[in-house]
């Protein structure tokens, strides 16, 4: 039997008529009807819905003096803040596409974005613009103090002109541009009925404007006349979320499979406060939605499925009680967006079996910006069933529609929420001199942890440090592609059929943490090695022990963060946890905090040597 239909296909009334506007318009909109109402908040600023659109349009105005114009590709470098969602406004009133830029990434990845991307010019904040190096023209962009009021420049986008372009991994050693119409991002949030999005609500912005997160972020409070939260914090730890959280009010959050997998393994208190949590990513582990469902009845949990290509959340799933007494499935398709699951021959597979899954609908993507075969080979026109993106994801749907997701086709892998592509690490890997083959799998050695091994197989000379390689590494790829383990092999083992056997490799990378002669650890470094040898997955001996050569990564360092603060009552910032990332250096930090509270609570004790 098959179903040639998509499984379901009930786009609303309104989501059709919302998707026939570019996004400017909805706040302009709701600037129209509630202009009081709160919009965007960031601790320090807060602008109401007319605040919002005015200073919008102020920068709109001067963005086309200074030549945006319609159709423009423009990149955006600036920290998270109530600017943010301002500039990417005026960006799109002038009729420009927005490609968002990630301070902490290395130039030669932000150069190779921009030029993928097709911008013209990157505007920003000009401290970050200055640092970065950026090439090509840059714009720095002045506060909203220094613009005259101003008419706006143009009719604004339409829905099918861009508004982003996000960048995912790509297996080739190159990322790839999607772009994304204001259409399919309008359809995405307005009056959606996945999620309970009201005027009242508000929304925390937390990742990283390059995330498709951010987009639902922003747009599910802008469409809806609710206001955006936006946690200023670059990394916020998981007490900075509860904090803004407590703070502001936040009513609705979305969090990456991993990041909600740690916060729901310590009964958060942001489940306290929060109405509800979207999740996305990764496939979402049943004993946590269970727990935090069981803790925090009232939390509406929606687990979120969809690739970049099609707009962040192609299927949906309201999470009960019920779900998860096996894998926690990834639902139904939403308003723009139908699914198919077809086999090897494009047919569609018998009912309940499992096939790939193929999304179509008018939220997919335009495609890749400026790799037309790429966009070819993976957005298809098929015979009966119209224009389709080919997710590379295993899924089967029970009898009612909803969708199981069983893991991938190919090799790409998620990390931490990352997409990655195992090809495009090998490839920078394969780039390096002293370097013959690569192959990067992924390694859990606990249940809620991931890291990326590489092996690699030297060329002839010298044998690379492994070390000195990650660290050349870094100068070219963003943090999350870096990765965490790297062996020299002899040879990489290989399949019957020829190909890098991942299976083996995964049983190759086990921790090889070798531990020499310990020194004896202080009380304190004790207290500290425990924590960092139960998030590490494992044993912690050493006061010199490092925690990036030990797998720790930036999701790890929130937990380790947090069990210190559990444990020993002692807050660490990330910056401050980075600068001294040793057990001794840790135990270091916490011994002066201690002190320092010690002498706030004691303002007679004798103060230590340093004064602190
Ligand atoms: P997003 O940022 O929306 O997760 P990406 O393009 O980064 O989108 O990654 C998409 C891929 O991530 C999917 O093709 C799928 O393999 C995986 N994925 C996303 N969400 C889920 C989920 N809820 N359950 C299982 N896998 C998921």
């Amino acid at each position: 039997m098959t179903n040639r239909k998509p499984l379901l296909d009930d786009r609303k009334e309104t989501a059709v008529t919302v998707a026939r506007t570019g996004l400017p318009a909805l706040v302009a909109r709701h600037a129209e009807h509630t202009p009081h109402a709160l919009a965007v908040a960031d601790g320090d600023t807060t602008l109401t819905y007319a605040q919002l659109a005015g200073a919008a349009r102020r920068l709109a105005a001067h963005l086309h003096e200074q030549g945006v114009r319609p159709g423009d590709f423009v990149a955006l470098l600036m920290p998270r803040s109530a600017r943010t969602v301002v500039a990417q406004l005026a960006l799109w009133w002038t009729g420009a596409a927005c490609v968002p830029l990630d301070p902490a990434h290395p130039g030669p990845r932000t150069a190779a974005m921009l030029e993928d991307s097709g911008a013209t010019l990157t505007v920003g904040d000009s401290k970050l613009l200055e640092a970065a190096g950026t090439p090509g023209a840059t714009l720095a962009l002045p506060g909203d103090e220094q613009l005259a009021d101003a008419e706006m420049p143009g009719d604004g986008p339409g829905p099918d002109d861009t508004a982003f372009v996000m960048f995912t991994s790509g297996s080739t050693g190159r990322p790839k541009g999607v772009a994304i119409h204001h259409g399919a991002i309008a359809e995405l949030v307005t009056d959606p009925d996945y999620v309970t999005v009201t005027a009242r609500d508000r929304v925390l912005l937390h990742s990283p404007a390059t995330f498709d997160g951010s987009t639902f972020e922003v747009w599910s409070a802008l469409a809806n006349g609710a206001a955006v939260v936006v946690c200023t914090t670059e990394r916020p730890s998981f007490e900075d979320l509860a904090k803004e959280v407590e703070r502001h009010g936040v009513t609705v959050a979305f969090f990456t499979t991993a990041l909600f997998h740690q916060l729901a393994a310590r009964r958060s208190r942001v489940f306290s406060l929060l109405r509800t949590v979207v999740v996305g990513g990764e496939a979402m582990a049943a004993q946590h939605a269970r727990a935090v469902l069981r803790a925090f009845p009232w939390v509406e949990l929606v687990n979120g499925y969809g690739p970049t290509e099609a707009t962040t959340f192609a299927t949906t799933h309201r999470v009960t009680d019920a779900d998860c007494d096996g894998p926690v499935p990834i639902g139904r398709p939403m308003a723009g967006a139908t699914a198919h699951i077809l086999d090897e021959a494009f047919l569609p597979v018998t009912d309940g079996a499992q096939g790939e899954l193929w999304i179509g609908g008018s939220r997919l993507a335009h495609g890749y910006t400026r790799q037309p075969e790429l966009t070819a080979e993976r957005f298809v026109d098929h015979p009966t069933l119209g224009r389709l993106y080919r997710t590379g994801d295993l899924v089967s749907a029970r009898p009612d529609g909803v969708l199981d997701f069983h893991g991938r086709t190919d090799d790409q892998v998620k990390v931490r929420g990352f997409r990655i592509e195992p090809g495009e690490i090998e490839h920078a890997l394969r780039e390096q001199p002293d370097v013959d083959d690569a192959a990067v799998t992924v390694r859990r050695p606990t249940p809620d942890d991931a890291r990326l091994a590489a092996f690699v197989v030297a060329a002839p000379g010298p044998v690379p440090r492994p070390d000195a390689l990650l660290g050349r590494l870094t100068a070219l790829l963003p943090a999350h592609l870096v990765p965490a383990e790297l062996t020299v092999v002899d040879r990489l083992p290989l399949t019957t059929s020829g190909k890098v056997d991942r299976r083996a490799l995964a049983d190759l990378a086990t921790a090889a943490e070798t531990i020499g002669a310990a020194e004896p650890l202080t009380p304190l470094q004790q207290a500290v090695a425990e924590v960092w040898s139960r998030s590490l997955g494992c044993e912690v001996t050493r006061p010199d022990a490092d925690f990036l050569d030990l797998g720790g990564h930036s999701l790890l360092a929130l937990v380790v963060a947090e069990e210190l603060r559990e444990d020993l009552g002692v807050e660490l910032s990330l910056p401050d946890f980075f600068t001294a990332p040793t057990v001794a250096g840790h135990a270091a930090l916490v011994e002066r905090a201690l002190l320092a509270a010690h002498t706030d609570l004691h303002p007679d004790a004798p103060k230590d040597t340093d004064g602190h």
